[in-house]
């Protein structure tokens, strides 16, 4: 489908919008900051200023940066960007670090790689929760003071022990009812490093009885001495992600919080905290508004991080891009399209309901993009000797091959003949098997684009194996020259001529898993890799290809699309990855 005929789908999150928009909720967007207006502020390092339009929507991708992004957080930025982009809004990237930890450059720049090569922007809008840091110090101070925090010094076990189960109430801490200046004295402690990890815990004081338990009471801060990538040794406290979460929405003036289904049941906390924050003028209103929809299943991938970090750290796998894993930068290297995974996003939709997505789905989207997109090509995976007996020694010439078959505006292509030929192995059969259309003794064939030639035997070596075929070409046959038609034949098979062909390295890859759920029940999921995973051959290469430059896209003919690998394809020694085949061939597979 061509981009100027997409037309745009409605799903439940676009509806919230419009109803937002129609009752003009941003247009009465007040400013109310304590202190100073928040939002007009980016805080830390770079000091630049939150643009704001306060009409208009403005969503947020934010990922933690403690790896690369998969094909599930691909979901989530096209969906996020998606709705900024066709509402005229903004979407930011935030980097979710309120975990201190030292290296996470590597991560933040792929992760800032991956969005941009999914093909969105977002300006000046590219922010860190750890930016936020003194803001949520002081909002704390602020919960102190009205009553609505304290500071709980339970060890874990006790605090555990009082949280109460779904069936019954929790217990109040004995701390609970510190008077607020105990309790500020005591944060400010904790803040001045005063006491060791574990010893106190900031607590929101909200319900020890609350039917739902992200209520009772539940941490925001907590001590730990650690080095944070960003703001070093500065803290020695961190807030909890529950609570830095909403805080970082309302202070980006983030109108619609979407994320995956499993922080429904902190709905509620992220509405407490709000309120109350904006009841004692720390935040704009109206409040961000959270949105849960379905995170991505796929079939025969994994999408946990634990399980991509093992398969990299344990060498399943040659990197994080490595062409077979689900990240972005994997799937960039084997060819996958940022066109592919945003017409894979808009297909599936969003919904409420968790839902398993079919591989072949994922693996369509990119096939038909690349259908319209790649230049035709000849390459010969599994080369075979092919001799033309009756074609003058010495003689070559050119065939004219259409660069895409629904395309002729591309032009057609000089591909060199000659009495040599590679075909494909498989392309002959001393004994043919039944419907079998290709070369055997006695058929005849169309190598595409060029003549029609008749086989007439096969040379083997002395254990047997063919190692060249012989035939008869029909030199009125040329394709395209008058009288061409007038041969009839069932077979039509590519090829490349030998002296002209480059052999070139090409990685044959295939899915990652050998079943639809790796790991499913009590399964090691490194049992369910599928060995057949990366197969690397030499193939003899039509000239043409030879120039293919890194990330250059073609279908070989009847073979697939592929790229010319980013990381070790060379000028003049191209390295080709398969993206994909022409066809599905695990569908129809009974795992
Ligand atoms: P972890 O559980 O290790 O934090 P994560 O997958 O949640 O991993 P984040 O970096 O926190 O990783 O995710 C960034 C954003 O991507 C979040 O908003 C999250 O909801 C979204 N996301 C993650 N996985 C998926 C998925 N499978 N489908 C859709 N969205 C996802
Ligand atoms: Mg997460």
């Amino acid at each position: 489908m061509a981009e100027a005929e997409k037309t745009v789908v409605s799903n439940f999150i676009r509806n919230i919008i419009d109803a937002d928009l129609a009752a003009g909720k941003y247009a009465a967007r007040t400013w109310s900051g304590q202190p100073g207006p928040a939002a007009r502020q980016k805080v830390g390092a770079g000091g630049t200023a939150i643009s704001l339009d306060v009409a208009k929507i403005r969503t947020r991708f934010p990922p933690e940066p403690n790896g690369y992004l998969h094909f599930g957080h691909a979901k989530s930025i096209c969906l996020n960007f998606g709705l900024a982009r066709d509402y005229a809004g903004a979407c930011h990237l935030r980097f979710d670090d309120t975990n201190p930890k030292k290296e996470e450059q590597e991560y933040v720049d792929a992760i800032v790689d991956s969005v941009h090569w999914l093909g969105f922007a977002w300006g000046d809008n590219q922010y860190f929760a750890s930016d936020y840091f003194g803001w949520m110090y002081a909002f704390a101070e602020k919960l102190i003071e009205a009553g609505h925090a304290y500071v709980d010094s339970q060890s874990a076990e006790a605090m555990r022990a009082n949280r109460g189960t779904l069936t019954e109430p929790g217990q109040d801490s004995p701390h609970r009812y510190r008077t607020p200046d105990e309790n500020l004295a005591l944060f400010r402690s904790m803040r001045a490093g005063e006491f060791p990890d574990g010893a106190h815990v900031l607590r929101a004081k909200i319900d020890m009885a609350a039917g739902n338990i992200n209520l009772r009471d539940p941490a925001i801060y907590r001590i730990r001495h650690a080095t944070h990538h960003a703001t070093g040794d500065t803290w020695c406290i961190y807030p909890m992600y529950t609570y830095a979460h909403p805080i970082e929405d309302a202070l980006e003036n983030i109108t619609h919080s979407i994320c995956t289904l499993e922080f429904a049941d902190q709905r509620p906390f992220y509405d407490w905290l709000l309120a109350r924050l904006a009841e004692l003028g720390c935040v704009n209103t109206p409040l961000p508004q959270q949105i849960e929809f379905a995170r991505l299943n796929l079939t025969y991938v994994v999408l946990s991080k634990r399980k991509l970090i093992q398969l990299v750290d344990e060498g399943h796998v040659a990197g994080w891009d490595d062409p077979r894993l689900p990240t972005l930068v994997g799937a960039r290297r084997r060819g996958y399209t940022a066109e592919g995974f945003r017409r894979f996003a808009e297909m599936i939709g969003v919904s409420k309901s968790d839902s398993l997505i079919d591989m072949s789905v994922l693996e369509g989207c990119m096939r038909d993009h690349l259908g319209e997109t790649a230049p035709r090509r000849v390459a010969v995976l599994d080369p075979l000797r092919l001799v033309i007996d009756n074609y003058p020694a010495g003689q070559e010439e050119e065939c004219l091959a259409p660069n895409h078959p629904q395309k002729p505006e591309w032009g057609k292509r000089a591909v060199p003949f000659s009495g040599e030929l590679w075909i494909e192995r498989e392309d002959f059969m001393e004994t043919p098997s039944k419907g079998y259309f290709r070369l055997f003794p006695g058929n005849s064939v169309r190598l595409r684009h060029g003549y029609v030639v008749k086989c007439i035997g096969a040379d083997r070596d002395a254990a047997g194996n063919v190692v060249a075929v012989h035939c008869e070409v029909m030199a009125d046959s040329k394709s395209g020259t008058p009288g061409a038609d007038n041969y009839k034949v069932k077979g039509n098979i590519h090829w490349v001529s030998a002296k002209h062909a480059h052999a070139a390295e090409v990685r044959l890859y295939d899915r990652l898993f050998a079943v639809p759920a790796p790991g499913a029940g009590e399964r090691d999921f490194l049992a369910d890799i599928n060995p057949r995973s990366m197969t690397v051959i030499t193939a003899q290469i039509e000239p043409a290809l030879k120039e293919a430059k890194a990330e250059d896209r073609f279908q070989f003919e009847r073979h697939g699309y592929f790229v010319a690998d980013r990381v070790d394809s060379r000028p003049d020694a191209p390295v080709f990855n398969r993206t994909v085949t022409l066809k599905d061939s695990w569908t129809a597979r009974k795992d």
